[in-house]
């Protein structure tokens, strides 16, 4: 059989750089393209100049071109972490939109099938809890926020209707908060901000009251659901995460305890549209995809201990040397 072959954008990513090896592993040919705005080479070192596996760096909110053919295109470029998409809001609009425009015209081109990677910001601060796909959500268009998930939201609106005017084969995963190995120390989420303050015994800082909650996913597991969808027959959106839900004050005492750290927990302000509730209702992954979580949380945080402390080994180790 004919190699599969697949473009994978943000591909040096955390995600990405997770599904460049499941690729790889599933025998695919990988074109990796990244701009690396966000990316690191260090997530996909290990991948270059293998016989499978090319890496580009480009900025996909340009036309896109792709030499020879391709199979599958899964567009998972854009800035993905609150303090990303506040200090870079303008990229993070166009990778949305145009980036969104063109790598779907790439896709048209290549008759290949696109997979988007939506967001559960599309549910902005939700009012129906947990969150099921029929959910319309309830996002503040001009809010800080609002550059990440109204990009998102114009992503799937364009993505229906490539497939629906040109009859494309296109899939939409609504991905749920999803920590593990490559994620940066410094990209502000509550899981790196909270190992790095734990493992240097500084103070862990939970915003607002920490009375809000979010439900965090293994990264195996959603790139497994990732993987699977890509193969389904499903055309709509499909939620992709963990229903095992915290809030936030909990989460950082776990990772207090997990790390056996001595630092306390510090208040400080809610972040704008920062949403209250955040749970996934994973019935149609369940049913469509015959798919579901399988690490609790308390095991995937054991497994991403190493991960975060030889990240805060290296940072202290820069820091010396400086
Ligand atoms: N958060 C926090 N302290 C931090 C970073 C984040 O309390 O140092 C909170 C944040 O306000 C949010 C939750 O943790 O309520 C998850 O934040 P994250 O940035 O990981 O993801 P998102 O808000 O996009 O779900």
């Amino acid at each position: 059989m004919k190699k599969q072959r697949i473009l994978i954008t943000g591909g040096s990513g955390f995600l990405g750089s997770h599904l460049c090896d499941r690729f790889i592993k599933e025998g695919y040919h990988v074109t990796c393209m990244d701009n690396l705005l966000t990316g690191s080479i260090e997530n996909i070192s290990h991948l270059i100049g293998k016989e499978n596996f090319d890496f580009v760096k480009y900025d996909v909110t340009n036309y896109v071109h792709v030499k020879g053919d391709l199979d599958l295109v899964l567009h998972f470029a854009s800035p993905a972490s609150p303090i990303d998409y506040l200090e870079m809001p303008i990229q993070t609009l166009k990778v949305g939109s145009l980036g969104t425009h063109k790598v779907l015209g790439l896709a048209k081109e290549k008759k290949a099938r696109f997979l988007l990677a939506s967001t559960s910001e599309v549910y902005g601060d939700p009012l129906i809890h947990p969150q099921s796909e029929e959910y319309w959500g309830n996002v503040n268009p001009i809010g800080s926020r609002g550059v990440y998930d109204e990009a998102k939201r114009f992503a799937e609106a364009i993505t229906m209707a490539y497939q629906r005017f040109h009859n494309m084969e296109t899939r939409i995963a609504r991905i749920f908060n999803t920590y593990g190995t490559r994620m940066r120390l410094d990209d502000g989420r509550a899981l790196p901000t909270f190992m790095r303050q734990a493992l240097k015994g500084n103070p862990i800082t939970v915003f607002g009251d920490g009375s809000q909650t979010r439900s965090f996913t293994y990264v195996d597991d959603l790139i497994e659901g990732i993987f699977r969808l890509a193969h389904s027959d499903e055309s709509e959106p499909v939620n992709i995460g963990n229903p095992e839900e915290t809030t936030i004050l909990e989460f950082a005492k776990e990772i207090v305890e997990l790390t056996g750290s001595k630092s306390k927990i510090v208040y400080e302000d809610l972040p704008d549209d920062d949403p209250k509730i955040r749970q996934p209702d994973i019935s149609k992954a369940r049913r469509v995809l015959d798919w579901e979580p399988k690490v609790a949380r308390k095991d995937g945080l054991k497994m991403t201990l190493d991960y975060f402390k030889h990240q805060v080994d290296k940072a202290n180790g820069e820091k010396k040397t400086n």
